[in-house]
């Protein structure tokens, strides 16, 4: 089998590539900037190690991530070691940034994964390890900060094999060690570690792209020291990737430079991509062809497969596109769960603001600009209070208009409590469609799904593909409050198009017909948006935290105690908690911590409560309509 596939890849004319796109991902503050400069620094790229403290760090370009110290936008480094190009990709870590963090995963061929030895496996670690899971990206682990004193390498390892799986392996270790650690991650290096005692380079490297090992190495980025042997490490098993020679790019996202000159940042997945060229299905040409590294760049006028660059001149593209023989991706996972009303300040003209707010999304998809008619207000929709902050500077720097925001409302969702079929039929008058759906529940947090369960005799392929597409391109609502549902398996069962009258916009008003119609009949479920939270506390006043979790709602897990503080872990829904952090502070006097990251949508906690002040008229929204269309003369 194998030897099969392989010769089928020889065969299609691939350019074996040197270059590697690599991100680093972390928990906030667990080193990743810092590991970033060490890199360029130990090859040769940058002269002096920045400090992240100092604000004097290579990637933190952004005026604002200079002065808190954070990374806020996903930027790129390039550099040599040994035979390999490596393009880095610093993501952003704090949860309030994860969509764009995301967009980058698209592109990866590896990713490392830093930990800090001071707070080992978090959840947000964890949420990170199911992301690079769910985009099946090859992941190296860099354990951090074992220059501080209470770092312990054994008690890290453990953790590391009991949160993230026994396939992440010590590379460090001593060989025996070494070799049966690797050995019980996959078949074929355990028959060969049996057979011969060795396991070879190409099975390794199998391993690593195939996500069966994850090795792992330890060190410090502030002393520079573990970060050569993480970086021969990678050279050494990462796979030489292979890439068509048809032209293929994936856009993962939009920026604008200081000039204003919209960037299009790409990867090129097959053959090449050349100045003054125009693309199949994009506007306009390409113009420039920028490496950036850091806030400078270098122009170059072709870039070959497996590299990371941004285009000017190019209109309309987004991030998640497919150019060429590249396909779209997917919406990203995780989604901003709050929605705020944007306050202008007087003698500012809502229209204009808008279209300006538009210009930002096309860079931020995520932020889902809102024009409420009734209200005329506008409104966006975020991941958490720091983005407001982020997003009040961007439009000030840009557009000259300091922005304030009303109190953040929470988006909901809703899916259904079991399954039902939905019918919808479009037969004015030389119009015909007609289609049958069941739509079933599905797992939390699995999104929505679609599938076909309809013969083809019965209807052309062609019309099951248009009512695949008609269902995948809305975010469809729900009965209760005229949110998007999610969780949801939408099943095509059967429908019906006639020779003569059937239009190609006659199955889109069918199909969204028959979702409605199914939703209105189903017993709907309205869910909310979860956080995890950590709180640690003086024992003493963990009683207090204990009962507000509970008034809150939420569920925990503990105390445990850590170094004479109490520990609290659970999920609290974020409409309830994302208050808290002030009360917190201030009964703990400053001696408490509280992180939260978003967990997920989960059941509502008061339904019908939100449902009753929401005070959706499903029979009164005419744009979602469940009824059929009939022809007049039957
Ligand atoms: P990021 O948020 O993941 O980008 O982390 P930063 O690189 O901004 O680092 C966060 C903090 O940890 C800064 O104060 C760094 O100086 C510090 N730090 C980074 N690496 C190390 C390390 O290896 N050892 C120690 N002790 N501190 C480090
Ligand atoms: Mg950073």
């Amino acid at each position: 089998m194998e030897n099969t596939s392989d010769n089928r890849q020889e065969n299609q004319a691939l350019t074996l590539s040197k270059n590697i796109s690599m991100g680093l991902l972390a928990h906030v503050d667990a080193g990743k900037t810092t590991l970033s400069e060490g890199m360029l620094y130990l090859s040769g790229r940058i002269r002096d190690m920045g400090r992240v403290d100092h604000g004097s760090a290579f990637l933190d370009t952004y005026g604002l991530e200079r002065e808190r110290g954070i990374t806020i936008f996903s930027k790129q480094a390039v550099f040599a070691w040994k035979d390999r190009d490596i393009t880095l990709l610093d993501t952003p870590g704090h949860a309030d940034f994860s969509a764009e963090m995301e967009r980058v995963l698209q592109v990866l061929d590896c990713a490392v994964l830093v930990i800090s030895a001071a707070d080992g496996v978090q959840s947000h670690t964890v949420t990170l390890w199911r992301l690079l899971r769910r985009y099946e990206i090859p992941t190296f682990i860099f354990v951090n900060k074992m220059d501080r004193e209470d770092a312990d390498r054994e008690r890290l390892m453990e953790e590391l094999r009991k949160k993230l799986g026994e396939s992440c392996v010590d590379m460090e270790a001593a060989p025996e060690e070494r070799l049966e650690s690797l050995a019980v991650c996959d078949e074929r290096m355990l028959e060969e570690y049996l057979e011969s005692g060795e396991i070879r380079r190409e099975l390794i490297r199998r391993g690593v792209s195939e996500r069966k090992v994850f090795p792992c190495w330890f060190g410090s980025a502030l002393k520079a020291t573990g970060i050569e042997k993480l970086l021969d490490g990678i050279t050494e098993y990462m796979e030489e990737k292979r890439y068509p020679d048809q032209f293929g790019a994936k856009v993962y996202k939009i920026a604008r430079d200081d000039q204003g000159n919209r960037l299009t940042y790409l990867k090129v997945t097959g053959g090449r991509l050349n100045v003054k060229e125009t693309l199949d299905g994009v506007e306009g040409k390409v113009n420039q062809i920028r490496i950036y590294s850091g806030a400078k760049y270098e122009m170059v006028s072709q870039v070959e497969a497996g590299r990371v660059c941004a285009v000017t001149g190019l209109e309309g593209t987004y991030p998640g596109q497919g150019i060429g023989g590249e396909s779209a991706s997917a919406l990203p996972v995780l989604e901003p769960v709050l929605t705020y009303c944007v306050e202008l300040p007087d003698g500012c003209d809502a229209h204009v603001m808008l279209k300006n707010l538009r210009q930002l999304e096309e860079e931020e998809p995520e932020l889902h600009v809102v024009w409420e008619d009734r209200l005329s207000e506008i409104h966006v929709q975020l991941m958490g209070e720091v983005q407001t902050e982020v997003l009040q500077r961007l439009v000030k720097e840009r557009f000259g208009v300091l922005i304030e925001f009303g109190e953040g409302n929470i988006v909901y969702k809703e899916t259904i409590a079991s399954p039902v079929e939905g019918v919808g039929h479009f037969e004015p008058l030389r119009h015909y469609a007609e289609v049958h759906l069941l739509l079933e529940p599905g797992e939390r947090g699995s999104g929505m799904q679609f599938a076909s369960d309809c013969s083809e005799d019965i209807l052309d392929r062609n019309w099951q593909r248009l009512i695949l597409t008609h269902l995948e391109e809305k975010e469809h609502k729900g009965a209760l409050t005229g949110s998007a549902v999610t969780d949801m398996k939408i099943t095509l069962l059967t429908g019906r198009a006639h020779q003569k009258h059937t239009e190609g916009g006659d199955f889109r008003q069918a199909t969204y017909r028959a979702v409605r119609q199914g939703l209105r009949k189903a017993e709907g479920v309205l869910l909310e948006p979860y956080y995890e939270f950590r709180l640690e506390l003086p024992l003493e006043l963990v009683g207090r935290a204990m009962t507000d979790i509970q008034r809150m709602n939420g569920e925990f897990k503990g105390p445990e105690t850590e170094n004479n503080l109490a520990v609290l872990t659970g999920q609290a829904p974020v409409s309830e908690m994302r208050g808290y952090q002030k009360e917190f502070t201030a009964y703990t006097g400053g001696y408490g911590r509280m992180s939260c990251v978003l967990k997920g949508y989960g059941l509502c906690h008061n339904p019908v409560e939100v449902i009753e002040r929401i005070g959706y008229q499903a029979d009164e929204d005419v744009e979602n309509t469940a009824d059929s269309v009939f022809c007049a003369h039957g």
